[in-house]
Formats: structure tokens, sequence, C-alpha cells
């Protein structure tokens, strides 16, 4: 099921990437967090090299089982888990954190990073869809966000941006989300990961410019 299901979301993703754009290459993230360490595996013996995680601990489990994988958090990092990441970051490499939300965080990363000499690549969390719920930059905060980060985390490598589409089911208001933060990455210019798009709305993700797609439930689901 795993097969089939990697298989048709594959032919779903290259078909949206097309349509965007000829040459436009879509990476997929297998998001792994609500199934087993055989199931993950299997998924990697199919040729799936990417899977994330949003809880640190979960993350541990499974990453030092499959080290060989290419690993992203993408879930809100509490301060107190800082360490259990950076921990993993040093023995496994972590390949994205996605879910950079805070300036706080950002700082308290970096004086942990530039203490080990290590980098982090990171994407900067939008709250595009300005949703309580959810952690992130507003829109009118990102720009200014991303200078100081820049300027003062020399640890953090800003490599993009992330989104989670709006909570609801109208599909006009799901794209405006991905509209603003797509517009956001132009604007910054010098970035080149654009993380959008979930089981229910990666073509319509990749139709606005995403160039990497969390998939977690259409993959592991039974
Ligand atoms: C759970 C999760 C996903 C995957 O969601 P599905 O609907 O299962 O595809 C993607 N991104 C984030 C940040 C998540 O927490």
């Amino acid at each position: 099921m795993i097969k089939e299901n990697l298989k048709n979301i594959t032919l779903k993703i290259e078909k949206a990437a097309k349509n965007y754009s000829p040459n436009h290459k879509v990476e997929l993230l297998a998001v792994s967090k609500y199934t087993d360490i055989d199931s993950i595996k299997e998924a990697f013996a199919c040729g799936q090299m990417r899977f994330g995680e949003n809880k640190i601990q979960d993350l541990k489990l499974k990453a030092l089982e499959l080290p060989k994988a290419k690993w992203h958090m993408i879930g809100h990092l509490q301060t107190n888990k800082i360490n259990g990441m950076l921990e993993l970051h040093s023995e496994v490499g972590l390949e994205l954190f996605e879910s950079l939300d805070s300036l706080k965080l950002a700082r308290l990363l970096q004086k942990h990073l530039e203490f080990k000499n290590e980098t982090l690549n990171c994407l900067l969390q939008v709250n595009s869809a300005r949703e309580e719920s959810k952690s992130g930059f507003l829109e009118e905060e990102l720009l200014e966000a991303f200078e100081v980060i820049s300027k003062e985390c020399k640890n953090l490598k800003i490599l993009g941006l992330m989104c989670i589409g709006a909570h609801v089911e109208d599909r006009a208001v799901i794209e405006k989300s991905f509209k603003k933060t797509k517009d956001l990455f132009d604007e910054i210019g010098v970035l080149s990961v654009l993380s959008m798009g979930m089981s229910s709305d990666y073509e319509l993700a990749i139709a606005n410019g995403s160039n990497l797609v969390r998939i977690g439930s259409a993959i592991f689901k039974k």
C-alpha cells in the first residue's frame, strides 16, 4: 500500500510541477509522525529518502533507527528541546529545521550552535493563514525577521520559507495563504526552498510555487 501511495503521489506531484513550469522540481517529504518505524523502513526501501517529524522524542527514536534517511523537524520547537534537537543534529545531521518560528528561538539556537561550532539549515515558518492555533511569523513581521536573523545568527542557514495552508474547506482561502507566502519568498529573492502543501492541498501548493511538499496521511494510510 505504501508503495502504491508513493507512486500515485509522485505522479501527481510531477504533473502539478510540470503544469506550474516545465523545469520546476518538487521534493517530497514523507511525514512519518503518525507511523511506526517498520512503515518508515518500508517507504525508505521504496526509494523515499526524506522524512519529517514534529516532536523531538519521536524524531530522535526514528532518526537513530534510520540515520541513512534525511530528516526534517517540522513542528514547533519548545526551548527545553533545543539541546535534544542539536544533539541529534550532531549525531545524524538534520537536513532541515522547517519550523523556525520566533526571533527568541533563533537567538537561542544561535548561541548553542556557535558554542558547538555547527550550522543548521532552517526555514522560517510563516503564519500566512493568520490562525491563532499556528505558530510562525506574521506576513508583516517576516522581512525584518529574515534580516535580523541573517545578520545576528550566522550559524543558522535560512534556506527558505514554510507555511501550513489555512485550515478551512474553501480552496480560495487556502490558496491565498500559499500566495502570500510565495510573494514573501519572491520579495526576499535569495531563498531556494518553499515548503507548502500537505495531503489535502499539495497540488494547490505546487500550483502556487511550492518546491517541497510535506505529506503524511496520504502515504501511510492503510
Ligand atoms: C502533520 C503535518 C503534515 C502532514 O499532514 P498530512 O495531512 O498527514 O499530510 C505536514 N506539515 C506539518 C507541519 C505537519 O504537522
